[in-house]
């Protein structure tokens, strides 16, 4: 995700603290309490620009969306696409995903994406690809035991990492696509990513994975 400073990002994110919440932690196994509602709570990882969480709020509006962003430059962007939405069933949290357990409590989430990932291909950086298992054992403790994590990627290199990874973990493949627009899924929301790639003729991956608890 090409990155460009923005100055006005501090500020912003103070002014939007309804929806880019400061201390996540504190709402560790509250989560439903500040949606106000009891509704499941569906997590993305690298949320990017905000298409995806904004398009599956609108399409799922019973479901509770919290997106978490790394880059305070890109999360400023999906704040400003949430707020034109208008849609009041998402939350985002600018921080690394390696801090999963301090933000959700033990089974608080039902489902987690992990949409067009940065691949880090080389073996240095593995630890960094958030399908490594450290990762995978941070998502298991905060998934409930009906929780399942969808995976989508333009990257061949990434996704035959990440299914040896899943089972190597133990994890049960409930579906593996390696085509996914062959598929006409009309409940696949698009990521910006997923836009592009796909218009430049590339297949799209995906795979649904879940935990045996
Ligand atoms: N999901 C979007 C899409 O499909 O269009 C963005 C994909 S972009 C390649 C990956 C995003 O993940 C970047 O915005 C990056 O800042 C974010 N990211 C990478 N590592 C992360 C981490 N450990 N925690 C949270 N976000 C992360």
């Amino acid at each position: 995700m090409r990155q460009r400073n923005k100055p006005w990002a501090d500020t912003y994110l103070l002014e939007h603290t309804n929806l880019v919440i400061p201390n996540p932690s504190e709402y560790k196994n509250k989560w439903q309490e500040l949606f106000g509602n009891s509704n499941p709570v569906h997590v993305e990882i690298g949320t990017g620009k905000g298409q995806f969480i904004t398009g599956m709020a609108k399409q799922y509006p019973d479901i509770n969306f919290i997106g978490i962003e790394l880059a305070k430059s890109v999360i400023v962007t999906a704040a400003q696409k949430v707020t034109e939405s208008g849609q009041s069933n998402i939350r985002l949290i600018n921080e690394n995903a390696e801090n999963v357990m301090d933000i959700f409590g033990s089974n608080e989430i039902a489902t987690i994406y992990l949409n067009f990932s940065d691949p880090w291909p080389k073996n240095r950086h593995e630890k960094r690809r958030l399908t490594f298992h450290a990762f995978l054992k941070r998502y298991e403790d905060v998934l409930n035991p009906s929780g399942e994590l969808v995976f989508k990627t333009d990257n061949r290199g990434l996704f035959e990492y990440s299914l040896v990874s899943f089972s190597n973990y133990g994890m049960v493949l409930k579906e593996v696509s390696l085509d996914l627009h062959q598929l006409n899924d009309p409940e696949n929301i698009m990521t910006e990513y997923e836009e592009k790639f796909s218009a430049k003729g590339q297949q799209i991956y995906r795979c649904k994975a879940a935990f045996k608890k």
